[in-house]
């Protein structure tokens, strides 16, 4: 094992703590030497690529666990369609092995670069929500490292209440050493994908509600900065995995090596933004970007192109300047869609400049007693940090959402109080009274527990 002090911080820079960061296998972790020579006081929490915002993989004062590979850490059993893969392995370098074998994931989230196993403990979810689920939908085994140094596999058949504590459980009932999950066959690595403009809020559920019946995959990329007639205005992109025939017919030069996948990156955006971004510069890149988009465009994209966009800049969060930035994502059900429209609206007038947002409807529940997905619609934001008016904005969403039984996602966020947890998630003290059961001494724990008094 090797450690080191570091600070450390989410996706979105704010918020450094101090912690001494562990680097481990599984078998080290649960040997002699292992968890018991790592944890004091303030316990241990993992650590996977620390693409959550806001502080739920850091452990200020404590142990951080970056969880690393042991020999053999991806194994495909494809007769039964199952991954088996160590908990610390990227979904980059997992595409990379299983794609030109013929096999997708059944989840990822707008970027490749996080792990399996924060991938379970957030229970995540992506652009085919509503067709398939969250990530944890997919998961049939788990191996753990829990608080006393043992380690076992976990089935939801075994052990029902830790299996739904851990899925979307934030890393707080242990550490996630291997996971088996459901995996899909897929005969290219492309998408054929329809793009289209959408004036308004009304139309885009409209739209959304329709085109999800025939797409797997949807979201819809909405401006909020549009007022008026424009408000939330959207391009809408919905896709299905192409067949090889799909590529013959619309793009037949890609379809001779259709499983071939080695996405590269592009240069980092360079340091030195501005804390705040004036409003017309926000609104002059999102009336390009709703201009330049075709009106309805019928095309072919790669994985990259089609799910992880943002993978092709590096560092692009130093957009938001030094300050950093949070994003605030929140469910509301079905029925409360008139609620969204008045979020839209309220974030438009208020005058936070947020780059593109993102709106998706979400399909059936995992189970996860602290997942965040249910059924109703999703909307996604980005706001640079350190604003004046911000938090007054904010809170006044969290009523909104909170009226109507939505929730936030702790994945994302670095805004909410122990009060609006307790609110949108009904299971909590359910999943706090499995917690204590597994760890009565408090090993795990993390700076977003103690904020969010979790734990
Ligand atoms: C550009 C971008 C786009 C994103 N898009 C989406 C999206 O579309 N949908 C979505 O759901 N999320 C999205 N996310 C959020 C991201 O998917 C989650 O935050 C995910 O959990 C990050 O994984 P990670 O490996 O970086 O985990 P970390 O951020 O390091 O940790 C997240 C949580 O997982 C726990 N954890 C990590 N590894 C383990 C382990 N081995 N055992 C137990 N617990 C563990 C940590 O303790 C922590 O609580 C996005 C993030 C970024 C930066």
């Amino acid at each position: 094992m090797e450690s080191e002090q570091r600070v450390l911080t989410g996706w979105g820079r704010t918020a450094p703590t101090v912690a001494t960061v562990v680097r481990a296998t599984a078998d080290e972790l649960s040997s002699d030497e292992g968890l018991s020579t790592i944890v004091g006081d303030r316990g241990a929490i993992a650590r996977g690529l620390g693409r959550s915002y806001g502080d739920p993989a850091q452990n200020g004062g404590g142990a951080v666990i970056e969880l690393m590979p042991g020999s053999e850490p991806i194994r495909l059993d494809a007769a039964a369609g199952i991954a088996h893969v160590d908990a610390g392995v990227s979904l980059d370098v997992l595409l990379r092995e299983i794609v030109p074998q013929g096999w997708f994931v059944p989840v990822t989230p707008g970027t490749r670069f996080v792990t399996v196993g924060g991938a379970v403990a957030s229970d995540i979810h992506g652009k085919g929500h509503h067709a398939d689920g969250s990530f944890g939908a997919h998961v049939v085994r788990m191996g753990m490292l829990f608080a006393d140094g043992t380690r076992r596999s976990i089935t939801a058949g075994t052990d029902p209440d830790l299996w739904w504590a851990t899925i979307g459980g934030m890393g707080l009932t242990g550490v996630i050493t291997d996971v088996s999950f459901r995996v899909i066959p897929v005969e290219t690595r492309h998408f054929v994908v329809e793009t289209r403009r959408v004036p308004h809020f009304d139309e885009l559920v409209e739209a959304m509600e329709t085109s999800d019946r025939n797409y797997r995959y949807s979201v819809a990329w909405i401006d909020l900065v549009a007022t008026g007639k424009h408000l939330g205005r959207s391009v809408l992109s919905m896709g299905n995995h192409a067949t090889v025939d799909d590529l013959r017919e619309m793009k037949p030069g890609l379809a001779e090596r259709p499983l071939d996948f080695d996405p590269r990156s592009f240069p980092d955006v360079p340091p030195g933004f501005p804390n705040v971004l004036p409003r017309p510069a926000v609104r002059a890149f999102n009336e390009l970007w709703y201009r330049k988009t075709p009106k309805q465009h019928h095309g072919i994209e790669s994985i990259t192109q089609f799910f992880h966009p943002l993978d092709m800049v590096g560092q692009w969060t130093r957009l938001y300047g030094s300050h950093g930035f949070l994003q605030y994502q929140f469910v509301v059900p079905f029925d409360a869609v008139d609620t969204m429209r008045t979020i839209v609206a309220r974030i438009a007038d208020e005058g936070h400049a947020s780059f593109l947002a993102v709106l998706k409807r979400f399909g059936a529940e995992s189970g996860g007693l602290l997942s965040f997905p249910k059924p109703g619609w999703t909307l996604t934001l980005d706001l640079p940090a350190g604003v004046g008016g911000l938090d007054s904005l904010l809170t006044e969403l969290d009523t909104l959402v909170l009226g109507v039984g939505g929730r936030h996602y702790l994945a994302k966020d670095s805004f909410a109080t122990p009060e609006v947890v307790r609110a949108g998630y009904p299971r909590l003290e359910e999943w706090k009274a499995i917690r204590y059961g597994i760890d009565p001494h408090g090993v795990w724990a993390s700076d977003q527990a103690r904020r969010l008094q979790l734990i």
